[in-house]
């Protein structure tokens, strides 16, 4: 993008005293426009350095700016950060209102350097950094406050204080604050931390695909955090412990009820960050038990039922009701629930139709032939007599097809995975592809079903062509193209259907208004979570925007509940002055995987238990046991507390200020 200056990551672009249209490109970093959906910006601060993005800046309030909100920041643990950022805040401040002299530039350099070599985290290792560049390269203006006759602009800098691990994380959760707390063996304190983002820390804690640990800076040293299985570890210690459970001061203090529909980790999720706020939050479900596809397709093994229902006792002692056995569509309506007086509908019914594979005989209701959520679901959920099937092919290789063909593995079936791509362009996630190797799981590469082969209403073979890989497609993998001739019968007496799921949204034509997009979703403002024509409705999880993880899920409602909770105030629908901060950082990316960490190296990670084998192979008994107390405290004191800050300058007279 163009700008105007630039230091981010250390590489200098100085368009200043050129004219817009010859400005030189910044590569290392992209901002949007505006603050919001239309807010001037005129300047980002932050861990890597300044940009300036237009002329309407003040780059000595920016740098003072950044320094008070480093300040607020600090832990206070370390004497350099604690003290030294207050100084530098109060210098700047001197400069500012034109006391300022050239020694306190000098000053300021120095304590640039003795914070960052003296501080034990990222906000007093990285938090000086682009002070430092602000004195290196805006001398002059500087100047003009020394000398005098300069006035600040007050312009507005919301900041927000986060981590690599943090931004990744859908939730937005504090991750260094709760491995901390574990080190600490403040276990109570972990889970409070872990709640304010989510109250689903067991499931999280079991199945959550970690983009945290994709973005961790300890794995620019050796290897990445076990952030998922310490989160997993603070809930499992409060579920085997004596502990007092968080009580919701808030419950039933408002008399406003909202409906929610469905009760897997999005609703969930709704429901308790409203019933925090005083709400009474009501979850229709249709099963005969809350869960979700916790309850129906993450397979017991991975998340057991005992851990979900006591997820879902803490969210009833909060102030959550479940109402099971309700059809939404048919028991209850859209205009059921308004006339019952429910302030505000919320869709969570996530994405429970295995998509077809578009193969002949697949709608023949052959025996042997399932959808992957459809079978999942009869195994877990309804504890169904499953045919002991001699050779089970699930075609797909995303993390639905994992859990099918992991349960058919346990269910003693010859187990493979037809993929019409190759190994390398597996969509799972990598630790299930290689528990299900270790599980005897065989795959079948470059292989595209054509037509299911029965004889008398049974499957027994599925014709597939052999593909190979031509040029890549929009997601960046290589298409596979099939080899004509190459059509051949692979013998199988069950075949799973495990490309994908669609929401159910039978419901959907109860209410005209709502539109939906190509792929069955309703239409929402995909920041507020609110259907676009229908300001009673919100919808959240997979039916919002297509089968996606548990933790999008989740970030999913705590969003709606915010936006609920705005929409029964009667206050415009927007987002903090944080969020957005939080979305300009994802977008200029908190985790630089190149960036030299100058940690020592050789502190491995602590291996995760896991149940003997012979038990993995033969039941359905859960894989991870999980970590002792003593290995996740020894696992939590690995992390580096990688905080760092981010500062935008936002053009407005209104706010700012001291
Ligand atoms: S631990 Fe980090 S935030 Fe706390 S005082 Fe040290 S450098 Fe500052
Ligand atoms: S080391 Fe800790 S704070 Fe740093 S990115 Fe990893 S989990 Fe987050």
């Amino acid at each position: 993008m163009k700008v105007l200056f630039s230091s981010w990551l250390g590489e200098v672009v100085d368009n200043r005293g050129k004219p817009p249209e010859s400005w030189s490109d910044c590569p290392a970093v992209t901002l949007p426009d505006t603050f919001g959906k239309d807010r001037p910006m005129s300047a980002f601060i932050g861990w890597g350095g300044v940009v300036v993005l237009n002329e309407s800046y003040d780059i000595v309030e920016t740098a003072y700016k950044y320094a008070q909100a480093l300040q607020a920041s600090s832990c206070a643990k370390c004497f350099p950060c604690r003290v030294g950022t207050k100084v530098m805040e109060d210098t700047l401040y001197k400069i500012l209102e034109g006391n300022g002299s050239d020694s306190d530039l000098v000053q300021l350099e120095t304590l640039c350097g003795s914070i960052s070599s003296n501080s034990k985290c990222g906000i007093g290792q990285l938090g000086p950094g682009p002070i430092k560049d602000t004195l290196d390269h805006f001398k002059a203006d500087y100047q003009a406050y020394i000398s005098g006759g300069k006035k600040r602009p007050n312009y507005h800098y919301p900041y927000k204080m986060t981590a690599p691990c943090t931004s990744a994380c859908p939730t937005g959760m504090d991750i260094p604050l709760y491995i901390e707390q574990i080190k600490e063996e403040n276990f109570a304190g972990s889970m409070a931390t872990i709640r304010e983002a989510s109250p689903m820390a067991s499931s999280l804690g079991r199945a959550c695909f970690h983009p945290c640990e994709n973005n961790c800076r300890r794995d620019n040293v050796e290897k990445s955090l076990a952030i998922c299985k310490l989160k997993r570890f603070a809930w499992d210690y409060e579920n085997t412990h004596e502990v007092d459970m968080p009580l919701n001061p808030n419950k039933h203090t408002r008399e406003e009820r909202i409906a929610i529909i469905g009760s897997g980790i999005a609703g969930c999720v709704t429901a308790y960050n409203l019933a925090l706020m005083g709400y009474r939050p009501v979850i229709f479900e249709k099963l005969t038990r809350p869960g979700g596809v916790q309850l129906t397709g993450i397979p017991q093994y991975r998340i057991p039922l005992e851990s979900l229902d006591a997820e879902i006792k803490f969210l009833e002692g909060i102030g959550v009701e479940f109402v099971c056995n309700v059809t939404f569509g048919k028991d209850e309506t859209f205009q059921t629930l308004r006339q019952k007086g429910y302030k505000a509908i919320v869709l969570a019914t996530g994405a429970d139709l295995s998509k077809g594979m578009r193969t002949e005989g697949e709608d023949q209701g052959y025996e042997g032939y399932y959808g992957g959520i459809g079978i999942l679901k009869k195994i877990k959920y309804e504890n169904a007599e499953i045919p002991k099937y001699k050779t089970v092919l699930t075609v797909g290789a995303g993390n639905t097809a994992m859990d099918c063909c992991r349960t058919f593995a346990r269910l003693g079936s010859n187990s493979y995975i037809v993929y019409r791509r190759t190994e390398k362009e597996l969509p799972c996630d990598p630790h299930e592809y290689a528990e299900s190797l270790d599980e005897g799981v065989k795959y079948m590469f470059l292989e595209a079903p054509k037509r299911i082969v029965a004889e008398n209403g049974k499957v027994v073979g599925l014709e597939s062509v052999k593909m190979e890989l031509g040029e890549p497609d929009d997601s960046g993998r290589r298409r596979p193209v099939p080899i004509e001739g190459s059509d051949h019968v692979i013998e199988a007496d069950c075949i799973i259907s495990a490309i994908g799921q669609d929401p159910d949204i039978f419901y959907m034509g109860d209410e005209p208004k709502i539109k939906l997009n190509k792929w069955d979703n309703p239409v929402i403002d995909e920041d507020t979570m609110q259907v676009i024509g229908v300001p009673d409705v919100f919808a959240a999880g997979d039916c919002a925007m297509g089968p996606e993880t548990l933790v999008i899920a989740s970030g999913h409602g705590r969003r709606a509940a915010q936006s609920i909770d705005q929409y029964i105030r009667g206050e415009e629908i927007h987002l903090s002055d944080e969020q957005i901060m939080e979305n300009i950082i994802r977008k200029i990316g908190a985790y630089n995987k190149n960036e030299k960490v100058p940690n020592p190296k050789g502190w491995e990670r602590q291996p995760i238990p896991i149940c003997d084998r012979d038990k993995k192979l033969s039941s359905f008994e859960e894989v991870e046991l999980g970590y002792t107390q003593e290995q996740a405290m020894e696992e939590a004191a690995r992390c580096m507390r990688c905080y760092i800050v981010g500062m935008a300058c936002v053009i407005s007279d209104s706010e700012g200020g001291e």
